[in-house]
């Protein structure tokens, strides 16, 4: 055989295929009112078919308006108006009316210690908007210093680190303590800036850790941690091993005396994530 023999055998054989996969595709081709397949391979480890007709559909969430805004299932923490959603621990760990200023719009942390949600939440999607003091004040850590933690364990940074160095995994969007931000994606004191956290809660079977936690940050749309594993609660020069807590406990806002300002704080739980098998 010729090499033009070769070339032509070859390409016979594939006008055959060609047809022959055609003919598979005009047979199989979804008819009207169909919703899918039951003749197609299984997925590998997971319970349907290929386009299964039996698999559950996904919720339907009406989007927000406009962009950062609360789609329909968040639960909305902060909507401008007052800090109902919140608490503050008084001495005898009593829950108490919040003390953090509340202008049109926003409020401010500072006064009356930490904020922490009346409602306990595990795996979330949360954002937040936050803006650090203009003129700027302080050095390091003491500038615009505040915190967002998850479960009230695992803090997301908050800080003015704009032009304003401090220890790396202490600057704005660190998991604090644990690893710096992949970028520096600080705005300017006093400019709005937003988080987009994705937290998975840690699950325990007893003492064991069964899964760490995980947080995915984009900070001002830029992705500057995707599913870090944390190493346990974040703390201040110290390593904190994981100690088994409830499924779901109160998010936190860190009072660190920097009058830091947010708005527009909504979460949305992640029900079912640890189980992508039944999605
Ligand atoms: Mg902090």
């Amino acid at each position: 055989m010729t090499l033009r023999q070769v070339a032509a055998a070859g390409a016979s054989v594939a006008i055959v295929v060609g047809f022959a996969h055609v003919r598979l595709e005009t047979a199989a081709r979804q008819q009207p009112g169909e919703l899918g397949y039951t003749d197609t391979p299984m997925l590998p480890n997971q319970p349907w078919h290929v386009h299964d007709p039996a698999r559950p559909h996904p919720p339907i969430i009406t989007p927000a308006s406009t962009p950062g805004g609360a789609p329909s299932d968040a639960v909305v923490l902060f909507d401008g108006k007052d800090l109902s959603k919140w608490a503050q621990h008084g001495p005898k760990d009593e829950l108490l009316t919040p003390k953090w200023p509340v202008h049109d719009g926003y409020f401010e942390s500072g006064g009356g210690g930490s904020l922490y949600t009346r409602e306990a939440f595990g795996s979330i999607q949360l954002h937040l908007e936050w803006a650090t003091p203009t003129p700027p004040k302080g050095t390091s850590q003491e500038r615009g210093n505040s915190g967002v933690f998850p479960m009230g364990l695992y803090e997301v940074q908050v800080l003015d680190s704009y032009q304003n160095v401090t220890y790396a995994d202490g600057q704005a969007a660190a998991l604090y303590g644990q690893w710096p931000p992949l970028a520096n994606v600080a705005r300017k004191p006093g400019e709005w800036q937003t988080y987009d956290i994705v937290f998975e809660a840690p699950r325990f079977d007893g003492a064991r850790v069964v899964q760490p936690a995980f947080m995915t940050v984009l900070w001002n749309g830029v992705l500057v941690h995707n599913r870090k594993e944390l190493q346990g609660p974040t703390v201040h020069r110290r390593v904190l091993p994981y100690e088994p807590h409830a499924a779901e406990l109160p998010l936190f806002l860190q009072d660190h005396g920097n009058p830091v300002k947010f708005r527009n704080v909504w979460v949305r739980r992640l029900k079912g994530y640890d189980q992508p098998e039944t999605r």
